[in-house]
């Protein structure tokens, strides 16, 4: 058996929650000005595929501990832990994973936070990653439940590309199957996840252009990244978006489009015959840290600051300890407020081996 590689809820990975630095109430800046504007919730842990970049199968085998049920947040944790970040200033909610779609029941936890409304009155946005294989079932039901909008993750074209990435034997088919069905609820616009590693799947950059440049989803290319500590990253197996861009470019000529808001990642091009856009999202060759407003949630109920982070914030217990609203309320001020992560900018070979917290477990 594999060493288990991640200590989940080993103490040492658990940092003590700074003082109240800012005060409870109103939006906190972090020591970088930037403000909390997303949550990122983990649902589960667990997976059905085993992408050689995020849940190798040689670690994520048959022996590996997945949680126990009662180590996950429960659907009411969940909630409200997401109600009080809407009274601290986020404004957008995505479920990931894991396999978000995996977790039981995951119509009703939608349907409880759909109904989180922000100070100013308006809904909260909700939205989910998924790998589409259960999606062409659940997508409907998740529309009804008031989901916005989802993204679906898709490597390859080519069964025999998409196949040795998912290591589940899982079929292309099923998974644009799940993407039409998405649209046809209404879950739309459909964007597509990419990730791009070198000498794995470029071939399958232009044909999955062409595809989605006719579907009309918005395709966004992702640098393979040295998220957790297992997938083997290293900096030769990173094809830069701006070379993605080029080859697109190419034979679909492209133009730069501004961000639709502050602090987006994903950087976007138009088509410039007008029939719609990608967007690439560089994660390693052009940081976007200074932007960042991203907060994260792991499936038990740490709070974490970066994707890239080698230790979290114990929420679950301020939750089983009977804390009030105003007192996590006012731990996530103090969190948020002592932030000071900048793993993208300022990323080595060194850090790169550092045991960094697991894709899988905190969500992409
Ligand atoms: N299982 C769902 C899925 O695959 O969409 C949600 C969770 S997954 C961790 C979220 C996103 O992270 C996916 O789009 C996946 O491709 C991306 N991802 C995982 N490992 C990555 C890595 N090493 N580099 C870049 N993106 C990665
Ligand atoms: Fe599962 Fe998503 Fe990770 Fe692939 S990227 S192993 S589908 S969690
Ligand atoms: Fe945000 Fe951390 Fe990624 Fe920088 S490295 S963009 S701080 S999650």
């Amino acid at each position: 058996m594999t060493e288990r590689v991640i200590a989940l809820v080993d103490a040492g990975r658990r940092k003590p929650i700074p003082a109240a630095l800012a005060p409870a109430a109103g939006a906190a800046r972090d020591t970088l000005g930037r403000p909390l504007r997303d949550l990122r919730i983990s649902v589960t842990d667990r997976c059905n595929f085993r992408c050689t970049y995020c849940m190798p199968r040689e670690v994520f085998g048959k022996d590996y501990d997945f949680l126990a049920h009662d180590q996950l947040l429960s659907f009411e944790e969940i909630a409200r832990l997401a109600k009080i970040f809407a009274a601290q200033g986020i404004e957008k909610i995505r479920l990931t994973g894991g396999e978000p779609l995996l977790r039981r029941n995951i119509e009703r936890l939608i349907e409880m936070l759909a109904a989180i409304t922000l100070p100013d009155g308006r809904p909260i946005e909700l939205t989910l990653t998924t790998n589409g294989s259960l999606l062409a079932r659940k997508a409907r039901a998740l529309r009804d439940a008031g989901l916005a909008r989802v993204t679906v993750s898709l490597d390859a074209l080519d069964d025999a590309t998409f196949m040795a990435m998912n290591d589940a034997d899982f079929p292309v088919a099923k998974v644009l199957e799940g993407i039409d069905a998405a649209a046809a609820a209404g879950l739309a616009p459909v964007k597509v996840n990419m990730v791009v590693k070198r000498g794995v799947n470029e071939h399958s950059i232009l044909p999955m252009a062409r595809h989605f440049r006719r579907g009309g989803q918005v395709l966004r290319f992702i640098e393979f990244m040295d998220v957790g500590a297992t997938n083997g990253w290293c900096m030769d197996d990173v094809i830069p978006s701006g070379e993605i861009v080029r080859m697109i470019g190419a034979e679909m000529p492209l133009d730069p489009v501004d961000p639709n808001y502050i602090g987006e990642v994903a950087e976007r091009w138009r088509y410039r015959d007008g029939s719609g856009e990608i967007g690439v999202i560089s994660s390693v060759t052009q940081a976007f840290c200074r932007s960042c407003t991203r907060a994260r949630i792991s499936t038990e109920g740490m709070l974490y600051t970066c994707l890239f982070a080698t230790s979290g914030y114990d929420f679950r217990a301020l939750l089983r300890e009977g804390k009030s609203d105003e007192q996590i309320r006012a731990a996530i001020g103090a969190v948020w407020s002592a932030r000071d992560d900048r793993y993208s900018e300022i990323r080595t070979a060194a850090t790169a081996r550092e045991r960094k917290i697991e894709m899988s477990y905190i969500g992409g």
